[in-house]
């Protein structure tokens, strides 16, 4: 699979500072559950961040909490997402389950993702899931007929 990738912009620069400044303020530490923080960018630029509730349930990782907090805040459109881990661990990518979420809630969403060449951030929600079911409330779980890597 191909994945498009682009330099990270200020913009992306600085999406990582403000989650990286999250996890680091909130974290709990090494045997701690409080691990990764996250932020989104809205389209008008704001910046919404989050950090991951552990649970033995299934608690929201910190990608989770930063949508939920974007929502909240009133934004609908999203441009950008990150997570970083706590201890200067730097960009992590998301879990299967956030990017099934992302991909349903806000498909054209850039993720910026850490790859062995460092962090790229030309990377579409859509680059992530080859072959992906996509769902929604109006139609529930159907096949994605979108463009997307890894079609035969
Ligand atoms: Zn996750």
């Amino acid at each position: 699979m191909q994945i498009p990738t682009h330099e990270l912009t200020a913009d992306d620069l600085e999406l990582i500072e403000y989650a990286r400044a999250i996890v680091e303020a909130n974290t709990d530490g090494e045997a701690g559950v409080h691990t990764m923080g996250a932020a989104v960018r809205g389209a008008d630029g704001t910046m919404y961040g989050g950090i991951n509730l552990y649970h033995f349930t299934g608690g929201p990782c910190a990608e989770l909490v930063a949508l939920g907090n974007a929502r909240a805040s009133g934004a609908r459109e999203l441009s950008t997402i990150v997570a970083v881990g706590n201890l200067g661990r730097g960009v992590v990518g998301p879990c299967g389950r956030d990017r099934q979420v992302l991909f349903d809630y806000h498909p054209g969403i850039r993720v910026l993702l850490p790859t062995a060449r460092g962090v790229v951030a030309g990377v579409q929600i859509k680059d992530l899931m080859p072959f992906v079911t996509a769902w929604s409330l109006e139609e529930g779980s159907k096949t994605y007929d979108g463009e997307q890597p890894g079609t035969p």
